[in-house]
């Protein structure tokens, strides 16, 4: 099926995201997290790249696995970080023979500890260019790329980043995913914005249930979320209360899926972490799922 069919006839697409565990106890976990999330019916799973390109083949492994188990379509994400151009065609070439359905195709973040991205000699700057190489030789492909409702960090400015958003739309992605955000305000700003730029493809709202106070503070950090005052104000009533926390970042995030689903959005893509339980509880509350 094709990436934007999930999404359309006020149908609500379903998708869940994994990262590859590091080691074999995380390997059956998320396994076993896997097959609960199944029950909810996703529409096809997702599994991150990482840094530096060093979860290839774990990744590959991840999602053809998830796939011959559950017969679900299945997304691997790629980044540009140190991979030449053969390099990133030689991947794509493998996520095909492994049947791999959908990409969803990064940038993606320069290594720990440097603030700017350098490109591999032979590889390429921007998400755009991969949707490009993509859309030319791989069209069999689905391809998802990332949006940023409250703006990417390096982007000068948010109407610089929409011009760069609509480049790897009109390179021909079929699907934008956001970045997560904790205030719906913002992403109903970011589709408005993206409307008025002529973006017509769906934008799916990341979903991400909190887990923890210094969890939301180090993400928040690293991709620029606001946090709203009244979250944290939550969190900190018991600031060693983990069972408290993650009460609180589902509740958090049921009311925020609630509402994005009354107000008309296409899908949701749960940031699951490789547990299942929050995202089966939010799914719950939120009227998604068989109870
Ligand atoms: C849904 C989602 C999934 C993700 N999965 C992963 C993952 O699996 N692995 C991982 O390492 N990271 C992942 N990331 C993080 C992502 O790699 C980072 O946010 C990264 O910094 C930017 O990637 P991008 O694809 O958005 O880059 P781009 O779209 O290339 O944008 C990067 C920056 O460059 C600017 N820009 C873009 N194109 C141009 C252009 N043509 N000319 C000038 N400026 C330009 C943009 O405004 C932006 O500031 C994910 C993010 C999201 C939202």
């Amino acid at each position: 099926m094709k990436l934007a069919d999930y999404y359309t006839d006020n149908k609500l697409g379903v998708s869940f995201e994994l990262f590859p565990p590091k080691t074999e106890k995380g390997d059956k976990a998320l396994h076993s997290n896997v097959e609960k999330l199944m029950e909810f019916s996703p529409n096809y799973i997702t599994c991150t790249y990482g840094a530096g390109g060093s979860t290839r083949t774990k990744t590959l492994d991840i999602v053809s696995a998830v796939k011959a188990t559950h017969g679900v379509p299945v997304a691997s994400h790629l980044t540009c970080v140190g991979s030449s151009v053969d390099e990133l065609r030689g991947y794509l070439t493998e996520a095909i023979d492994r049947g791999i359905d959908y990409i969803v195709a990064l940038r993606g973040d320069p290594p720990q500890g440097e603030t700017n991205f350098v490109p591999d000699p032979n590889g390429l700057r921007y998400a755009n260019e991969l949707v490009d190489l993509i859309q030319a030789e791989f069209s069999q492909l689905g391809i998802a790329v990332a949006g940023y409702p409250e703006t990417h960090l390096e982007a000068p400015n948010a109407d610089i980043d929409l011009e760069n958003l609509k480049r790897k739309v009109d390179a021909g992605a079929d699907v934008i995913m956001t970045q997560l955000f904790f205030d719906n305000a913002d992403y109903y700003n970011f589709r408005e914005r993206c409307e008025k730029a002529g973006i017509q493809i769906p934008i799916v709202p990341g979903i991400f249930p909190v887990a923890s106070l210094p969890q939301i503070k180090r993400i928040a950090n690293m991709c620029g979320a606001k946090v709203p005052q009244s979250l944290l104000d939550e969190l900190s009533q018991k600031p060693e209360d983990a069972v408290w926390h993650s009460e609180v970042g589902v509740q958090h995030a049921s009311r925020q899926v609630e509402d994005l689903i009354s107000n008309g959005v296409p899908g949701l893509h749960f940031y699951v972490l490789n547990k299942s339980e929050a995202t089966i509880s939010i799914m719950k509350n939120a009227g998604l799922a068989k109870v």
